[in-house]
């Protein structure tokens, strides 16, 4: 029999009437004779309201017992859809992480899975029950609740689904697939068909919000089909899975943004060994990620360095990067934090050339000045001016003709 991991995000479980609508779903499937494990997430807003209630009674919370706390939530969705599948005649049980020993090292609210025990959801299985999951939890090795980060349902289910060996892991959610770019920003994205793996991993990483980046790595390594689609409209939405011959053949598959970026530059700092060093250093001490960084070429000895940071950490950036510069003996920092990231992406980039001068052109004829380029073997990123972001995102799609399905090869 096929066997299929189904999860269902906050939004699909926000309701009791909404876990009735996954649970008639699910009796749908059951009755095409398919093998059901169901992941569910908290009801949305749930987690927000726990982290939120303990930030009011503990400045910094403790992991361990923000752990204990968050865990709570998808306990409650996963009672409520068990007790509605039986509702309808549908034999379920319901399991927390613990109970199926989903164990994770002890990273608390950022935990990773390291073993799934499958015996008891298999035994489940074999006596005809639908078996509901609690997304989002593990337990340590000795016995401590842990969280998987946020957004952490994801990789409970495509995990799940690579232990079983599952034939599909479906991600119900409440867009009806992956598109070319957010609708919002371009009306005319179209939905795909299928994407590969490592299309999906720049796309997530990129600021395209649809699936968590660690379930996507996960599924990748273990090879498991995995599927987006809406729960509330029916449609096959989008497979992501390996490259296959016969795969829709396009040069680009998405654009993906960001809108939280910022950069900081220091100007005329010595150009001698340990530069990058010297700069970089106290930033990565300090927690801070580094995106994009760019060096020019010295002048009188001295160089200009620049590089992006998210947002949020641009005011600590440079701060740093000031004392840096007052040690260094550079001439100025200065920064801003109205950029955003535009990035084109795909997997077709790498048998042709020519695909960056055709972004840069596009761009160009729209007089949209590009700050700082950075390129992989799948994906070409620009920084531009905020006010620019929608109209580079429009242009390119326009450009690499995302709104028309590519010819099948
Ligand atoms: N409930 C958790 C969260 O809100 C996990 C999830 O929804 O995937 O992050
Ligand atoms: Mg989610």
């Amino acid at each position: 029999m096929a066997l299929y991991v189904h999860k269902y995000g906050g939004t699909s479980v926000g309701t009791t009437e909404r876990i009735g609508k996954v649970a008639d779903r699910i009796v749908k499937a059951r009755a095409r004779g398919e093998d059901l494990v169901v992941v569910v997430s908290a009801m949305s807003g749930e987690t927000n309201k726990l982290v939120a209630y303990a930030h009011e009674v503990q400045e910094r919370p403790d992991p361990r017992e923000m752990d204990v706390l968050l865990s709570t939530g998808e306990q409650v969705t996963i009672a409520l859809l068990a007790m509605a599948l039986q509702a309808r005649g549908c034999p379920a049980v319901s399991f927390t992480g613990w109970q199926v020993r989903i164990r994770s090292d002890a990273a608390h609210t950022k935990a990773r899975i390291e073993h799934i025990d499958t015996a008891r959801m298999q035994a489940e299985l074999d006596a005809g029950r639908v078996v509901v999951v609690a997304g989002f939890q593990g337990i340590t090795e000795s016995g401590d609740i842990t969280t998987l980060g946020r957004g952490g349902s994801d990789t409970t289910a495509v995990a799940l689904a690579a232990a079983l060996k599952a034939d599909e892991c479906l991600i119900f959610t409440d867009v009806d697939g992956v598109y070319t770019t957010d609708p919002r920003v371009e009306p005319r994205a179209r939905r795909l068909e299928r994407i590969t793996f490592e299309e999906m991993l720049e796309m997530a990483s990129l600021g395209s919000k649809v699936l968590q980046i660690r379930s996507v790595e996960f599924a990748g390594k273990y090879n498991v089909p995995l599927r987006v689609l809406s729960s509330f409209e029916e449609g096959s939405g989008t497979l992501i899975s390996y490259e296959e011959a016969g795969m829709e053949k396009a040069l680009i598959s998405g654009i993906a943004f960001n809108r939280d970026e910022a950069k900081l530059t220091i100007l005329g700092v010595p150009d001698r060994p340990g530069i990058a060093h010297k700069i970089l250093g106290p930033v990565a001490a300090a927690n801070i990620e580094v995106d994009m960084i760019i060096q020019n070429i010295g002048a009188d000895q001295t160089t200009d360095f620049t590089f992006t940071v998210h947002r949020n950490e641009y005011k600590k950036a440079l701060e740093i990067l000031e004392s840096t510069c007052r040690e260094l003996g550079g001439r100025e920092v200065t920064g801003d934090d109205k950029i955003v990231k535009v990035s084109i992406v795909g997997v077709g980039m790498r048998s042709h050339a020519g695909i960056a001068s055709k972004m840069f052109e596009a761009l160009a004829k729209e007089a949209i000045n590009i700050r700082m380029i950075s390129t992989s073997e799948i994906k070409i990123s620009v920084v531009v001016d905020e006010k620019y972001l929608e109209l580079a995102v429009r242009t390119l799609h326009e450009a690499f003709e995302l709104d028309q399905a590519p010819a099948a090869a």
